[in-house]
């Protein structure tokens, strides 16, 4: 049995030899003690890059997001999010477990949010009411196909969150997909939110981890929260090589992915029993099914083959491009749709 092909997510991806040779190679020290100059290294490396002034590295993106909801907030306050959001479906209830927040859940356009629709969410003072807070955008949005925010919206509802006091957040654990697509400098999402979580575990081909960058007060209130968080690692410097092996070599490539999830996608509109596929301008093809049957017996035919795709919900299936996945799988994949094709 030749290896299976990985489809089910971007997080799959093993260290190339180039990246474990520059995770060997790293220089070590305490990070707990602030003393591993390459976990330093990186945080000032990505925050530089964002035009933020600080950076915190962390074990996954899931401690990134709760860490700055929590550092953003006060028990009792709101977090204005899409329904499709990580931050509210993928991390455990952790907005009221870490931060004795409420949520509002908006139904925004393939996950994202309008400037028009916060505002008419956004509680007046008044004591029965939840203080809206924070607003937590994801970019690009997973549960959306991978859906890209358009920069003039994300500019108003920057704009509104000033007006208004609300802090930003976003969940950027793909946001490096956005980039390579639309061409939107990293300095520019930077001036639009307080806070922004990058994950490296994902496209860019890491084995662990992602950051918080921010204000240098933040990212000090970030550090404080991740400790009680059992979140501070020692020698990570380690892990962090592996981060600016990635930032340096693994963004450009992205689009590589794209292409092939684009002609993935392109072949699932044809599959037996699929009623949508949703758009697909980066990495991750999201297409339904008529019904769950149809949905199990697809995800089996592919087993059978040696691909591994993921279900997404009861009638939906999911499948992610990454650095492992190369041509020549990729046309063995469309193979296997097209035979499974009317
Ligand atoms: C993967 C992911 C995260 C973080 O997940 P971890 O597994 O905790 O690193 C956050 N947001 C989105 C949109 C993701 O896809």
């Amino acid at each position: 049995m030749p290896t299976p092909i990985e489809l089910r997510s971007d997080t799959f991806t093993k260290p190339t030899a180039a990246m474990l040779e520059a995770m060997r190679a790293a220089e070590v020290g305490d990070d707990v003690f602030g003393e591993d100059p390459t976990v330093n290294a990186l945080e000032q490396k990505a925050a530089s890059m964002f035009g933020k002034e600080a950076g915190l590295f962390c074990p996954s993106g899931t401690m990134t997001n709760q860490i700055a909801i929590r550092m953003h907030t006060q028990p009792q306050d709101e977090v204005i999010c899409d329904r499709l959001a990580h931050v509210y479906n993928y991390e455990g209830g952790g907005i009221a477990y870490n931060s004795f927040c409420s949520v509002r859940l908006l139904e925004g356009h393939l996950g994202r949010l309008s400037a028009e629709m916060i505002e008419s969410n956004i509680n007046p003072d008044d004591v029965h009411f939840p203080r809206t807070r924070l607003v937590c955008l994801e970019n690009t949005v997973n549960k959306g196909g991978g859906s890209i925010y358009d920069s003039a919206e994300v500019a108003k509802i920057h704009q509104l969150c000033r007006e208004k006091g609300l802090k930003l957040h976003l969940d950027g654990a793909r946001l490096f997909n956005a980039l390579v697509v639309t061409g939107v400098r990293p300095e520019d999402h930077g001036r639009w939110y307080d806070s922004i979580s990058i994950c490296l575990s994902k496209g860019l081909g890491c084995p662990v981890g992602s950051l918080l960058l921010g204000s240098a007060d933040d990212i000090k209130r970030a550090r404080k929260i991740r400790k009680v968080l059992g979140g501070g690692m020692r020698q990570a410097g380690f892990l962090a090589a592996a981060g600016i092996y990635a930032l340096d070599h693994h963004i450009h490539r992205l689009k590589e992915d794209h292409y092939r999830a684009s002609v993935l996608a392109g072949a699932m509109g044809t599959v037996n029993g699929v009623t949508k596929v949703l758009p697909c301008l980066t990495n991750i093809v999201i297409a339904e099914f008529e019904n769950a049957q149809l949905q199990q017996d697809f995800i089996r035919h592919l087993a059978s083959e040696g691909i591994r795709i993921a279900a997404f919900g009861p009638k939906a299936i999911r499948m992610v491009t990454h650095l492992d996945v190369d041509d020549h799988q990729t046309n063995l994949v469309l193979e296997a749709l097209n035979q499974y094709s009317n």
